[in-house]
């Protein structure tokens, strides 16, 4: 055998696919076998898997954590039963007699740790940031042991690895940022062997740790992020996202059925769209491949063969509106002060919001005020305490940001205008053009923004016949080029 013919593909040099699958995509049997399929079609290439919990048990787990902390450990342990239950039961239909034994024992040794952190918070009463990335990290764990041992199973090799050995971040628990350096080397420490062995790796998306090895989470959805993070530290050629939708749309679907799929955004609009609630991605996911150029793929796990959409660095060639989002719970601080707005009152106001790590959505100022749209938090009224020191400060809840993303939207003055003549009738409190070309967004009650949204769609999206490809949503939807 010659020694090019002994060297793996990865040590060819050869494409690696980072795969990432969200919660509905491993919900159940049925998806984890989709899941394989989809993996051993990519084997051309060498994939690397990133896996979401099980759809539902973060929710789940964060129940199990507030009520143990409020003395509840019986519904607390309840809950967990569950978990342990849907998860053996998976392992039942999906492994054979004896790697279900196998399986049992692993799983039943890591429930036992997550009944042991439950009986934890009941004693401690105290369930921060910390200790809820402590206990949502057994979601991830959970899942990708399982979806590895699946995947031997079915004759795909796989190689389990804890992400929270590799992925490092800083101690900002709950929406922690990756230490790039020590990540990038780990990961490619980590994977390196997997991948010139030929095995495929399955990570657990979500969580990490601190350099003290402290489990740390990327912020819900965070799971999209592992996959753009992981790609970025091993040079991958390409991030799959695999989801329970064909592709980014131009809008949730969920709640307009006359949403189309996105054939192709530019980096730039995806992160817009990201940022201003379209669920479908993780804010933070674009900007490693962006970094990195590595194009993300959003696809539809139930749907494989479908073109899903293409996020590149390519800017699209589109005019007008790409997508409509809105996010909701968002809150309105006003910050007003009599001596005017200077450099050292925004300091003041950004110092506070970093002390209670809180993030702005969207500022704007005035001669004597700041308005900023921050995401609802349980830290609000300590942050408006420590800004009434410096200024009168008033908040109002309960508001949506609704925003059109497109490339060049806001050099277009008919896009305005058309916003306006479509929602005139309602009390829209704040427009705000995005720093970026691309965004035109303002807020309006909560209530009020789905009927926003789906009334922007009607203007934007006018009734397409339905294609006869995919039924009713159009693949062959191109807005953007
Ligand atoms: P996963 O569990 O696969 O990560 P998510 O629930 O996080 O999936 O994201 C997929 C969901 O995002 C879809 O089911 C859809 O309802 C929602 N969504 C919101 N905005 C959009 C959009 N513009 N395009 C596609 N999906 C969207
Ligand atoms: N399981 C985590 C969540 O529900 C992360 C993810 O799904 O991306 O937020
Ligand atoms: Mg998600």
């Amino acid at each position: 055998m010659s020694g090019l013919q002994r060297q793996s593909r990865f040590e060819r040099g050869e494409d690696v696919v980072v795969m990432k699958f969200g919660g509905t995509s491993v919900e159940d049997a049925p998806a984890i076998q989709r899941l394989i399929g989809i993996v051993k079609s990519r084997l051309g290439v060498q994939p690397v898997v990133v896996v979401s919990a099980l759809a539902k048990v973060t929710d789940q787990l964060l129940e199990a954590g507030n009520a143990a902390s409020k003395g509840n450990l019986g519904a607390a342990l309840a809950t967990v039963r569950n978990i342990y239950v849907r998860h053996e039961e998976l392992a039942d239909s999906l492994l054979s007699a004896s790697a279900y034994g196998s399986l049992d024992r692993e799983l039943r040794g890591e429930f036992q740790a997550l009944e042991s952190v439950l009986q934890g918070l009941e004693i401690s009463r105290h369930f921060d940031r910390k200790a809820q990335d402590r206990l949502l990290s057994f979601g991830e764990c959970f899942s990708s042991t399982l979806v590895s041992w699946a995947m031997n199973e079915a004759e795909l090799p796989a190689a389990h690895v804890d992400a929270r050995t590799c992925i490092i971040t800083d101690a900002r628990h709950g929406q922690a940022n990756p230490l790039w350096d020590v990540t990038n080397q780990r990961l490619r420490d980590r994977l390196s062997p997997i991948l010139q062995s030929g095995n495929v790796p399955v990570l657990g998306g979500f969580i990490a740790s601190t350099l003290d090895g402290v489990p740390s989470t990327l912020g819900r959805g965070g799971s999209d992020f592992s996959a753009a993070i992981v790609a970025a530290a091993i040079g991958a050629s390409r991030v799959e996202i695999w989801t329970d939708v064909d592709g980014v749309m131009t809008t949730d679907p969920k709640l307009c059925s006359e949403a189309r799929v996105i054939r192709k955004l530019s980096f730039e609009e995806a992160a817009d769209l990201a940022h201003f609630g379209a669920k479908v991605l993780h804010p933070a996911t674009v900007a490693p491949a962006m970094r990195e150029n590595i194009p993300v793929h959003v696809l539809n796990s139930r749907r494989p063969e479908g073109h899903g959409t293409e996020i590149t660095a390519r800017a699209s060639m589109g005019i007008g509106v790409s997508a409509i989002t809105a996010k909701r719970d968002v809150v309105v601080l006003e910050i007003q002060s009599q001596r005017g707005v200077d450099a050292a009152l925004l300091n003041t106001v950004f110092g506070v919001l970093e002390q209670h790590t809180c993030t702005v959505d969207v500022m704007g100022t005035s001669v004597d005020r700041i308005s900023v749209l921050v995401a609802s938090n349980l830290a609000l009224p300590k942050i408006v305490d420590d800004l009434r020191r410096v200024a009168d400060v008033s908040w109002e809840n309960h508001k949506a940001l609704v925003c059109l993303v497109g490339e060049n939207i806001r050099r277009q003055p008919e896009v305005a205008s058309r916003v306006f003549a479509t929602i005139s009738d309602m009390d829209v409190r704040v427009l705000c053009q995005g720093a970026s070309e691309r965004t035109l967004s303002f807020l309006v009650d909560e209530s009020k923004a789905d009927e926003s949204v789906r009334r922007l769609h009607s203007a934007f999206f006018p009734r397409m016949e339905p294609s006869r490809d995919w039924g009713g949503i159009s693949s062959a939807f191109c807005q953007a080029g």
